[in-house]
């Protein structure tokens, strides 16, 4: 059997087993959509974002590209990010990047001429690189370069979404959040806590630091 039928033989598994587990489920779906969240990942095929979060249909709205990159420029994350904020007023907006990511490790590499595209898309990753060449030439092999540059750029695209006025004008505007997913345990790091800015916004943009920001936590906690 091909793979194409393979899948759509599994899709009719899956359909009938949430049908019997939840026999509302579908009729919940075609009601209309409210995720929660915003999803700005990687294209890569080992890190699918409903999975990695044990997340349902319905739990989030998913962007991904090449490098989980964001641009004020590029209309189509631009779309995406209007509509999250703007109509479905998601709470959180999650820039998730992997180590070992193919994108981030092109950027290090000779431009690939019969890429064209691919080559445009991750320019920004490039200048990115010879911004931090300092810290990434301290790096002992390739593989902590290109672990190192994935960290940079999710943070790189936080700051960037940060900065839209799309976030900073929004009623309530969502906390962006930076993960980064580890392929060999499937982990997921926290590099840049959301709830941070969201203080950060509270306090009418006083800069607020992390001990204040934990204890303030505490505190709400009882
Ligand atoms: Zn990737």
């Amino acid at each position: 059997m091909n793979r194409t039928k393979r899948m759509l033989l599994e899709n009719i598994a899956w359909a009938t087993e949430s049908a019997q587990s939840d026999p509302a489920f579908f009729d919940g779906l075609a009601l209309g959509q409210s995720p929660k969240a915003l999803w700005i990942g990687c294209s890569d095929s080992r890190v699918p974002a409903e999975i990695v979060t044990n997340c349902s249909p319905g739990d989030l709205f998913v962007h991904r590209n090449i490098a989980n990159l964001f641009s004020s420029t590029d209309d189509n994350v631009m779309s995406v990010l209007e509509y999250a904020v703007q109509v479905l007023k998601v709470q959180d907006i999650i820039v998730c990047g992997h180590y070992g990511c193919g994108g981030v490790k092109a950027a290090l590499l000779p431009i690939p001429s019969n890429l064209p595209h691919v080559a445009r898309r991750i320019s920004p990753l490039c200048a990115l690189a010879d911004a931090h060449s300092g810290e990434l030439d301290q790096c002992v092999s390739g593989d902590e370069q290109v672990n190192r540059l994935a960290e940079l750029n999710v943070m790189a695209q936080v700051r960037a979404i940060r900065a839209t006025s799309i976030v900073r004008k929004a009623a309530h505007s969502p906390s962006v959040h930076g993960w980064i997913f580890g392929l060999h345990d499937g982990r997921i790091k926290d590099l840049m806590p959301g709830e941070l800015h969201a203080r950060h916004h509270e306090a009418g943009h006083r800069v607020v630091s992390v001990r204040e920001y934990l204890h303030t936590a505490e505190t709400m906690a009882g």
